[in-house]
């Protein structure tokens, strides 16, 4: 009789491993951690977490510096059979409160700095605390020391909960998204064999680990593929290019492209011995992609994703990465482009609602039915808020989120192409398109434009360059100037941010 496999994350992940002794992770200060390492501390953590009374489902929520520690924290509370929710390191203890008493974990682990104040919040939903510090040290990490290193992974089904991540919320409370383990593993699978991971690659890490793409995308994929990983605990653009010689892949958000451009340091030679450089959680923009290339010699292969999707499309590994493009459905994951009104598929080339389904995507934001419902079509296809379109080559094109989408005078007016038409102008950085309230025309476009250092720009030199590309609807109605676009941490820019802070523009 054979039996079923475990579906545990941790058995896909490592069951089948071979050698022990290959190099998993080399830590900031050049310590190699091995598999056998990782699998080991594993073992203790998950030991630990059992006595602290973490059971099967339970969640264990974690707000931590990014360590290896923290990392193998993650694969301890998903070998436990228990569900990994992470935070964001920014969150203060008022943000705080709204996940802990949302997710009631059983086991809260925290910086010791916060260990204070999290302990008054966690007390109401009856969880422990526990610490671990950016170096790897707190009650957990001593806990976990006395303990054994043998742990049976707990087995675990297809749709059980891995984790738990909440989405980012500019508009409106952050909703939990619920991963299972299949999610996560049939997703990082896919990405092995699609961006041609081997056993011989080395990642550069720089990402947050609280975060889909950090945690997921970059360690779940490097761990499959048997590959390494050099963890730096933010990114540091110097400190990349001098471990380029001895890495193969770069994974990052738009922003490590554009710091990284800046450097004289970037050079042909210096980027030789990587073989692929990966972006996404941002739109890249087509600029820097072109940029990256002339300095290089490497296209950067722009991915989409989301945290309630894991990776949706891809640009492909061999044929053309198009700048400006997420390119194709990854295999196995559908994607469909939809009138956002009726749900009816459009067209090639016409603008509409993002759609996908496959084992990638989520299994409902937590405890909110009904908002789950709502995100998704009858026949299984999650609406992901994105618009865009699909070329009639299949790359598909993100033109933005559907809340940022302008309706002036009845007229929707998608603020990408205004963005691009305003980034081609000389002495443009970059630039962010927003809605604002008209009397008149419901929402005025208006064109919020970063100059480049010594340009000379004013808002007529800009409308009249935009003069004759642009229908009138199109037209902003005003260009206003910023040092900066504000982006949070994954490098979004914040369009909410500048809809606040201008929202009396017309009135
Ligand atoms: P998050 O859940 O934080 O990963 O954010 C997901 C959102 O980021 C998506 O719904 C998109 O709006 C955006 N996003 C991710 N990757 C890209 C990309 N390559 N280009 C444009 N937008 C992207």
């Amino acid at each position: 009789m054979t039996s079923t496999p475990n579906a545990n994350l941790f058995s896909r992940l490592f069951d089948t491993l071979d050698d022990p002794s290959r190099l998993a992770i080399e830590t900031p200060d050049g310590k190699p951690i091995s598999y056998g390492d990782l699998i080991a501390r594993s073992g203790q953590i998950a030991n630990f977490l059992a006595k602290r009374g973490v059971k099967v489902g339970d969640r264990v929520a974690v707000q931590v510096e990014k360590s290896v520690q923290n990392l193998i924290l993650y694969l301890a509370v998903v070998r436990a059979g228990a569900v990994y929710l992470p935070l964001n390191t920014a969150y203060t203890l008022n943000e705080l409160d709204y996940f802990i008493t949302d997710a009631e974990p059983s086991l809260v682990v925290c910086d010791p700095a916060k260990a204070e104040g999290l302990r008054a919040i966690a007390a109401k939903v009856g969880a422990k605390v526990e610490t671990l510090d950016a170096n790897g040290k707190g009650s957990l990490s001593d806990g976990a020391d006395a303990e054994a290193s043998d742990f049976a992974t707990v087995i675990r089904g297809n749709d059980d909960l891995a984790a738990i991540l909440y989405t980012s919320g500019t508009t409106g409370r952050s909703k939990g998204a619920m991963l299972s383990h299949d999610n996560l593993a049939s997703n990082s699978r896919t990405l092995v064999d699609y961006w041609r991971f081997t056993d011989n690659d080395v990642l550069i890490h720089a990402l947050p680990i609280y975060h889909t793409h950090g945690l997921f995308v970059a360690s779940n994929v490097t761990l499959f593929a048997r590959a390494a990983m050099i963890f730096l605990p933010k990114l540091d653009p110097e400190r990349i290019i001098q471990l380029m010689p001895r890495a193969t892949v770069l994974m990052g958000v738009p922003t490590f492209y554009t710091r990284l451009l800046q450097s004289p340091n970037l050079t042909k030679e210096a980027t030789g011995h990587m073989r692929l450089f990966i972006s996404g959680s941002a739109p890249l923009l087509a600029d820097t992609h072109r940029e990256w290339s002339a300095r290089t010699g490497h296209a950067v292969l722009e991915r989409y994703g989301m945290t309630e999707t894991n990776m949706n499309t891809s640009n492909p590994y061999d044929g053309e990465r198009v700048p400006g493009a997420v390119g194709f459905p990854l295999p196995g994951v559908a994607a469909r482009v939809v009138d956002p009104e009726t749900g009816k598929p459009l067209a090639a080339d016409e603008i509409g609602m993002i759609e996908v389904k496959g084992p990638n995507v989520f299994k409902g934001y937590w405890r909110m039915p009904e908002k789950t419902k709502a995100e998704f079509r009858d026949d299984g296809f999650f609406i992901t808020g994105d618009l865009g379109k699909i070329d009639p080559r299949g790359y598909v094109h993100i033109v933005g989120r559907g809340k940022d989408l302008v309706i002036s005078g009845g007229f929707n007016v998608y603020p990408k192409e205004i963005e691009s038409e305003i980034d081609a102008i000389d002495g443009v950085l970059e630039s962010a398109v927003i809605g604002l309230p008209h009397a008149d025309f419901g929402e005025g476009v208006t064109a919020v434009v970063v100059p480049q250092a010594g340009a000379n720009l004013d808002e007529a030199s800009i409308l009249r360059a935009l003069d004759g590309r642009l229908a009138k609807f199109k037209m902003p109605k005003r260009v206003l100037f910023e040092d900066d676009l504000p982006r949070n941490t994954m490098g979004k820019v914040q369009k909410n941010v500048l809809r606040d802070k201008y929202k009396s523009l017309y009135s």
